[in-house]
């Protein structure tokens, strides 16, 4: 559910016509609903009111100041996996002890960082992160709150670039060894065990590999509890998926309803780091035509946007709608719809069924919203887009456009060469 809606004809956004966006602000553009926003943010913490919980939404999937402000103001917590994001969630006012830190490669620089700013836990994928972790918190004088990414060997049935929780994936701690890894935690005394967690992929349609993994888990909660090491937070990770096309992902309701099951009563906080499932569906792209190119096999829409601004379908090959602003019927072409970079997986659709566009025409990419402007680069030299909040009849940019200067920002040309 989300507000992007034709209304006589124009797409809008809440109740602003996007073609006004686009004039003001120019293509290519990122437009994100503030209702939908926080009505995703809503359902799926709502889901989860009857247990003790905390939502940290994965800043990595949309990291925009103003949006990571959004969730603040919802009382949200956030899933960090670099120092850059600790950044970034501190300056949008989060609360430090809503904040977990995720990922497989964390400097020394960012584990001092996130001491310092006093973070709710430090997720540890490996025995050397762990020992890392204790020497740093030793020479800060504090004690580190940890818990331990297990894998839990599942398949999540989902693109392989995002299964993260598989026997050979890079993340994580092998399940089966994990209580040996516990107990090596416990005995570093700079250390605190507080939690177990545990993500396994995204873009994931459907609930029995959540409950999957869940079980597995448990059984480690039990084993940890015969030695006398009692766990305080369950972090499940992020992982629900939206849909882009025909996919069926379970609401955020049948969602929690599995996962409250699969605890059976057990007596833990939950940690939550959705991503996708909150952002996904409530932003997208506004691109323009620039050039209609036909060969005698095939049909070229050659639009402003390219595969530096959303890098989705040339990374994953995934599918993204693509509404036209105006709403059109009448003649459609089949053609692929591609950016101007030169790279032939620079493209968003291919063999896409799209009304006839004229060049000057506006196209929406939809669900744009998660590993969109994140995911975003320079390259070919192309300025990042500016990107937009909407609220109601009222729009904001809430990241400018990139300018000329911008793209040689702190580069130099030393003296040998003058
Ligand atoms: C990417 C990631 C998430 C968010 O995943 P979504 O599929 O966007 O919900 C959550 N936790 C961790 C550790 C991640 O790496």
């Amino acid at each position: 559910m989300h507000y992007f809606e034709y209304r006589s004809g124009e797409l809008h956004a809440e109740g602003v016509p996007v073609r006004r966006i686009a004039e003001e602000v120019g293509t290519p553009t990122y437009v994100y609903s503030l209702a939908t926003l926080r009505r995703h943010y809503q359902i799926f913490d709502q889901a989860f009111a009857r247990l003790p919980h905390l939502v940290c939404f994965s800043v990595k999937a949309n990291s925009n100041l103003a949006v990571l402000r959004v969730f603040v103001r919802a009382g949200g917590g956030f899933d960090i996996v670099s120092g850059g994001e600790l950044f970034r969630a501190l300056k949008a006012g989060a609360d430090p002890k809503k904040i977990v830190f995720s990922g497989v490669g964390k400097r020394t620089d960012e584990m001092e960082d996130a001491l310092r700013a006093g973070i709710l836990m430090f997720n540890v994928e490996s025995q050397q992160e762990l020992r890392v972790l204790n020497e740093v918190a030793r020479s800060l004088g504090k004690k580190a709150p940890i818990s331990l990414r297990v894998n839990p060997d599942v398949d999540p049935r989902t693109h392989p670039y995002i299964s993260t929780g598989m026997k050979k994936s890079k993340f994580g701690i092998d399940i089966k060894r994990s209580v040996e890894e516990y107990k090596k935690a416990l005995s570093l005394s700079y250390l605190e065990v507080i939690g177990v967690d545990c993500h396994i992929g995204s873009q994931l349609t459907s609930i029995p590999p959540f409950v999957d993994a869940l079980e597995r888990v448990k059984l480690l909660l039990g084993a940890l509890r015969t030695e006398g090491c009692h766990i305080r937070y369950l972090d499940l990770g992020g992982g629900l998926g939206i849909r882009y096309k025909d996919e069926e992902p379970p609401h955020p309701d049948l969602y929690a309803e599995a996962i409250i099951r699969g605890l059976g009563g057990l007596n833990v906080i939950l940690i939550l780091e959705p991503g996708r499932v909150i952002v996904g569906n409530a932003g997208i792209l506004v691109t323009k035509v620039l050039y209609l190119k036909e060969t005698e096999d095939k049909k070229f829409v050659v639009v402003d946007g390219a595969m530096n601004d959303l890098i989705r379908p040339a990374l994953y090959g995934s599918y993204q709608g693509i509404l036209p602003v105006e709403e059109r019927t009448g003649e459609t072409m089949v053609a692929d719809v591609v950016g101007p970079i030169c790279e032939s997986g620079d493209f968003f659709a291919k063999d896409r069924e799209i009304p006839r566009p004229k060049p000057g025409d506006l196209l929406a990419v939809m669900s744009a919203g998660a590993y969109g402007f994140s995911m975003s680069s320079n390259y070919n030299s192309r300025a990042k887009a500016a990107e937009v909040l909407v609220d109601g009849e009222s729009f904001y940019v809430v990241r400018e456009r990139e300018s000329l200067q911008d793209l040689i920002r702190g580069e130099a040309i030393p003296s040998i060469l003058h």
